[in-house]
């Protein structure tokens, strides 16, 4: 057993989410940290929503909320959504706890007494007709990479670069359409070059990477440059250092705060949880953490921030870039194990936009169909390592096809028989097993074997295959079994032979399912007549800040409980009752009622 966490991106307060949202990392997250914890390790699952920067900013000013307000209105909404998925976080939470603000801070000091944040003279927009600072929002022009004519001063939202203002072809003041006059102003940069050979030694020891991923990481350390990691705005982190801590015109920029939400969310867990040092068995180097994993969820967009970035404040923090140093008083910090990157997700062959109403918003999903029902999609033909297109007709498909006249007809019938012929699981004939009864139930029991290994391997697409494959031939051994037709009552106890196979099958089935399915393995553990947890779920706690702060909703849950990733005997003389359905099949008509609703 060891210690793994999963850490999972944090989603910008902006909005709620979309299913492209969670298809990438969200849900996958929530596998792997199921099965992880399933075949016993002791997981930790954080995230939170990433709450400052300039977009919500705006965007606060645009709806006169202040951003705060903005911000509790989409963290709310976002963990219902996520809520609604059954992810089961030990701790979502948010990037404006005072406990965070105290991480981000102590991570700052820490970096910039080692000399890995260095201030910097750069140029800096100010209104000529006032004298004063122009924040970056407030500037506006043509993006100098992608040409996009409305780039905001610190990041083009057409091609996601991040950018300076005076980067900016043809700049103007949003406040008034002055062209901004550009004079010295200090910043704070993370001197990335210091750290670029930690990196490159970190990166050359990493396995199991998809390849990709690691390419593009690798390519990024040939060209690390110095960068800002504070900028000209009032939302945010202020920064920890004297002369500094007191302006509100500077802020810790976005980014560099967001990232560490990973380790504050950990701290904030354990702090919660009774035992302040706990987070320290997934983080720390020394004895205490020697164990632990650690895996990084996100989509492609944003892998420089994980592969990069969060190594190099952890490295710079620790005292192991060029310049040594010593570690802060949270000591010694672990680089990540893997970083597990996602492709994209479209919408019937289009980007995802929420202006263009080319979206699904989880929320609305759920309103109409089964957290299952997307769990499910999401596990065959999601985004994992390649760009996958949605659409309503495969969705309908996979639906139908597969989740309700596979598994679904396969628990249904099974138990239907059972229940009607018995009212119980039925023994075993003493005239024992037939070689097709051996070899289901060794089909069966191998799935723990391989699914687990390609779920713990990031291979998700071909893990929910494999225990779908134990589905079909459980299928396909009751056809050719044909128990309907061992009516007279010499032949009942091959009959109960058989439907004890089955059920054996249908209860591993069920337990290789749980990671993607946890809603209906529930219910399916119930219709086996099973009581207690099998898949235990997330819930929504409204906790008060730790530190004094207002009050937040975070998603949590007890995890302890639950299935173990084995094949478990199933009881003899265990009465069974009628199943109810556990999936919905869906009437060919919602495809053309979700088009619809999309905007052309
Ligand atoms: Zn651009």
């Amino acid at each position: 057993m060891s210690h793994v966490l999963a850490a999972v991106a944090w989603p910008y307060a902006n909005g709620p989410r979309h299913i492209g949202h969670v298809s990438g990392f969200g849900v996958p997250s929530d596998v792997f940290a199921r099965y992880m914890r399933m075949a016993g390790h002791d997981v930790l699952m954080v995230s939170g929503t990433d709450e400052h920067g300039t977009p919500i900013q705006v965007q606060a000013d645009a709806e006169g909320l202040t951003p705060r307000e903005l911000a509790d209105r989409y963290n709310r909404v976002i963990v219902e959504d996520l809520h609604g998925l059954g992810l089961s976080y030990d701790l979502f939470t948010r990037t404006t706890t005072r406990n965070h603000y105290a991480v981000v801070q102590e991570l700052f000091e820490g970096m910039y007494r080692n000399g890995y944040i260095v201030p910097k003279t750069t140029m800096g927009a100010i209104s000529p007709s006032t004298g004063r600072t122009l924040p970056d929002r407030y500037i506006e022009g043509t993006c100098p990479i992608c040409g996009y004519d409305s780039a905001r001063g610190d990041q083009c939202d057409n091609c996601g670069n991040q950018l300076d203002p005076i980067d900016l072809i043809d700049p103007k003041s949003k406040i008034n359409g002055e062209t901004p006059k550009f004079v010295e102003t200090e910043h704070f940069f993370l001197d990335l070059p210091a750290l670029a050979e930690v990196l490159r030694q970190w990166l050359d020891t990493r396995e199991g990477w998809r390849p990709n991923v690691l390419r593009f990481s690798r390519n990024l350390l040939d060209d690390l440059q110095p960068r800002a990691i504070t900028r000209d705005l009032e939302w945010g982190v202020p920064i920890p250092l004297d002369g500094w801590r007191e302006r509100t015109d500077k802020r810790i920029y976005v980014w560099f705060d967001a990232v560490i939400g990973y380790l504050s969310a950990s701290i904030e867990w354990a702090r919660r949880s009774g035992d302040p040092e706990a987070w320290r068995r997934w983080w720390s180097t020394d004895a205490e953490g020697k164990d632990s994993q650690s895996y990084y969820f996100m989509g492609k967009d944003n892998i420089v921030f994980h592969s990069v970035i969060w190594p190099a404040l952890l490295a710079g923090y620790s005292g192991e870039g060029a310049r040594d140093g010593e570690p802060g008083r949270l000591g010694r910090l672990n680089l990540p194990t893997e970083v597990v990157s996602s492709e994209f997700l479209t919408m019937e062959g289009r980007k995802f936009s929420s202006s263009r109403r080319v979206v699904i918003y989880v929320r609305d999903f759920l309103e109409r169909y089964d957290a299952d029902a997307l769990r499910y999609f999401i596990a065959v033909a999601g985004p994992e390592s390649n760009d996958t297109d949605f659409t309503w007709a495969e969705f309908l498909r996979r639906n139908n096809d597969e989740l309700v006249a596979g598994w679904g007809n396969l628990v249904n019938r099974s138990i239907s028989m059972a229940a009607k012929n018995f009212g119980e699981i039925p023994a075993v004939d003493p005239a024992g097993l037939t070689e097709a009864d051996e070899a289901l139930l060794a089909v069966a029991r191998a799935g723990f074997t391989t699914v687990g290994d390609l779920i713990a391997r990031h291979r998700q697409k071909q893990a929910i295959g494999e225990a779908m494959r134990v589905v079909a031939e459980a299928n396909k051994y009751l056809s050719e079994q044909a128990p309907w037709k061992l009516k007279d009552a010499a032949d009942k106890p091959r009959m109960g032979t058989i439907l004890h196979v089955a059920l054996q099958v249908v209860s591993d089935a069920n337990t290789l399912l749980t990671p993607f399915l946890p809603h209906s393995a529930q219910q399916v553990h119930q219709l086996l007549g099973g009581t207690g947890v099998h898949a235990p779920m997330p819930v929504i706690e409204e906790v008060e800040d730790l530190d004094g702060g207002p009050g937040y909703p975070v998603l949590t849950g007890d995890y302890t409980q639950g299935a173990r990733w084995e094949s478990v005997p199933l009881p003899v003389g265990r009465p069974l009752a009628a199943p109810k359905p556990v999936f919905r099949k869906l009437d060919p008509s919602i495809v053309d009622e979700e088009l619809a609703r999309l905007g052309g």
